[in-house]
């Protein structure tokens, strides 16, 4: 029987692998030898960080050559500020994520972090300075000291239990018979989503980033769960600039701005209050999402 399930097994590990490439961008790039869309200029400098903004200015961009995604996005996140990105799905956000992480070039326009377009600095010093979080988290078949020290190269122990603080984990780690040493992954001890979230985010602290990029990074929990980790995460975010891409509107409403995209256009933006009063876009679906939640609260009573 364990012959016949082997092969499953891998089918199983070959599916979670691909679906993360798209979710889990930044590992997948260092775990694969995926052929670069990008390349450093000649003598290209580091990023230097000073205020982090970042700046979409006119950004045109599609993954293939007859059909454009982003279609001349403008918007504007101030240094030390929350912003979350919502809209329908494929509307371009995991994509305008993307090209801030430059796993692509745009084709027209450009995007600036800190006053300096990402395209003239090198991609080692770009991704240094962004820390992501994404709704899925790849867990290495290794210790959970090593799966949250792997955010950065020279991390010690004192930084990987100082993250691990950060990102609540201390009281599953006490719990573990070998404390940080304890295997985890596929052929380790198995951790629940909102623990895998939580390894993401200590792994995210020990990089020390100061741009902070979620895509959906909760929206794969239970509620509670939710709840649990946006409240780690806010903390976290506090003294970074952040881009939230959201799903439940419920998540992201406390947001100094919300940029809505449709269609790889920016629709709309404001505060949630400024939105819901706006009538547009946003407040159609805060009303969508709030009866689908009503409907599931009467179908559990
Ligand atoms: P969102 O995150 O808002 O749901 P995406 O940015 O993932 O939307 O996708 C925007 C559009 O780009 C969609 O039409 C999607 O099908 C397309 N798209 C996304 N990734 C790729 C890709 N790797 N190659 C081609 N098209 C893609
Ligand atoms: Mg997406």
């Amino acid at each position: 029987l364990t012959q016949l399930f082997r092969p499953l097994d891998m089918l199983g590990m070959v599916y979670r692998t691909i679906r993360q490439g798209l979710i889990d961008m930044a590992e997948m790039f260092r775990l694969l030898d995926e052929p670069q869309e990008v390349s450093d200029r000649p003598g290209a400098p580091a990023l230097v960080i000073r205020r982090p903004s970042v700046v979409f200015d006119n950004v045109v961009f599609g993954y293939e050559k007859d059909r454009q995604i982003l279609h001349g996005l403008s918007f504007e996140v101030p240094a030390g500020r929350n912003y979350a990105i919502v809209g329908p799905s494929g509307a371009g956000k995991s994509t305008l994520a993307r090209l801030l992480f430059r796993f692509y070039d745009p084709q027209g326009g450009r995007i600036l972090i800190d006053g300096q377009d990402i395209k003239d600095v090198t991609q080692a010093s770009l991704r240094a300075a962004i820390g992501i979080v994404p709704q899925d988290s790849v867990l290495f078949n290794d210790t959970i000291g090593y799966n949250i020290g792997y955010g950065r190269d020279d991390a010690t122990q004192a930084d990987i239990e100082e993250a691990a603080r950060g990102a609540a984990l201390m009281g599953l780690i006490d719990r573990l018979p070998q404390g940080f040493a304890t295997e985890v992954g596929e052929r380790g001890l198995k951790l629940s989503g909102g623990e895998k979230q939580r390894v993401a985010i200590a792994r995210t602290l020990v990089k020390n980033p100061p741009i902070l990029l979620l895509d959906e990074a909760t929206s794969a929990l239970d509620t509670r769960t939710e709840q649990d980790i946006l409240a780690t995460l806010h903390r976290v975010a506090e003294h970074r600039t952040s881009l939230s891409i959201a799903h439940r509107l419920s998540t992201i409403a406390d947001a100094d701005s919300i940029l809505v995209l449709q269609e790889g256009r920016l629709a709309e933006s404001g505060t949630h209050g400024q939105l819901l009063r706006a009538g547009g876009l946003y407040a159609e679906m805060w009303a969508r999402q709030a009866s689908e939640t009503d409907e599931l609260g009467e179908a559990a009573e």
